[in-house]
């Protein structure tokens, strides 16, 4: 369980400083799929990074399973899918998406072994020796997101992970999260532009405002999860996607 309480983050320290996040508190609870939503530049990615340990909070508190982790131990404790893919250009594919478990102390070997099994579940087959600028956007985005689901650590924070998709592998890679997600009883903090994809996915969503970052307005979605496509097609599911898309669109007009 993770709870963000009364968190703050400014960049700089002059008058020239950025507050990018300003007293955001938000509750993961076990097993659950959250969703964040609100303008670019709101501080979503600066939220991510502090609650997965590279940067420390100006105040408030990081509490996960009850304890105050330091930014260090944080670092272990989720599956972190950062907004730009990190991928290593001298590396290939495969050996991009095995290093996280070769870093945990897997051989190589089996750690190739054990990535390459999801290369075609991820879209990936018959990429897995060429380098990362042979890719589409898309399929490093989908190459990052293996690399991150392979850690197999049970809280994934995913920054925007499908943005560069197409519309039909977004939704076959949706479909995929939410039902393995919802098996193995995992929980994640998911950031997203798409009001859609939010409803789709998630058991709540928290809307941010513009900077500095605040949270302005929580929604339950309460529909069982994993959600057919069909699903987010309801009535109630169309009335939380427009009730986020108005909300969203306010707060960039006035970004
Ligand atoms: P989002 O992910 O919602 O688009 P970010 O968290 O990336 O927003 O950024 C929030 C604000 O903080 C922006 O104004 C951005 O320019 C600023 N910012 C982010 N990272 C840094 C940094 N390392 N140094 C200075 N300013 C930063
Ligand atoms: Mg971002």
């Amino acid at each position: 369980m993770l709870q963000v309480e009364g968190v703050g983050k400014r960049y700089g320290s002059d008058e020239a400083a950025v507050v990018a996040l300003s007293d955001v508190s938000l509750t993961v609870g076990d097993g659950e799929f959250v969703a964040l939503v609100g303008p670019s530049g709101c501080g979503k990615t600066t939220l991510l990074n502090l609650i997965a340990g590279l940067d420390d909070a100006d105040g408030g508190r990081i509490v996960v399973d009850g304890e105050t982790p330091t930014a260090e131990e944080r670092l272990t404790r989720f599956g972190y899918m950062p907004q730009e893919d990190m991928l290593f250009p001298w590396r290939s594919v495969l050996e991009n998406v095995s290093l996280g478990l070769e870093i945990q102390g897997i051989g190589k070997r089996e750690a190739r072994e054990r990535a390459a099994e999801l290369f075609p579940q991820f879209g990936l087959s018959g990429f897995e020796h060429r380098r990362p600028h042979e890719l589409s956007g898309g399929m490093r985005q989908r190459a990052s997101f293996l690399r991150t689901y392979l850690l197999g650590r049970p809280f994934l924070l995913l920054d925007e992970p499908f943005g560069a998709l197409d519309a039909i592998t977004r939704g076959q890679l949706q479909s995929w999260l939410a039902e393995t997600w919802n098996r193995v009883g995992g929980s994640a903090l998911l950031v997203t532009h798409d009001p859609h994809e939010a409803v789709a996915l998630s058991d709540r969503v928290y809307v941010m405002s513009a900077r500095p970052g605040r949270i302005t307005n929580v929604l339950e979605v309460d529909m069982p999860r994993p959600r057919t496509a069909r699903a987010a097609e309801t009535e109630a599911a169309h009335r939380l996607i427009d009730y986020l898309r108005h909300e969203t669109e306010a707060e960039e007009v006035t970004a």
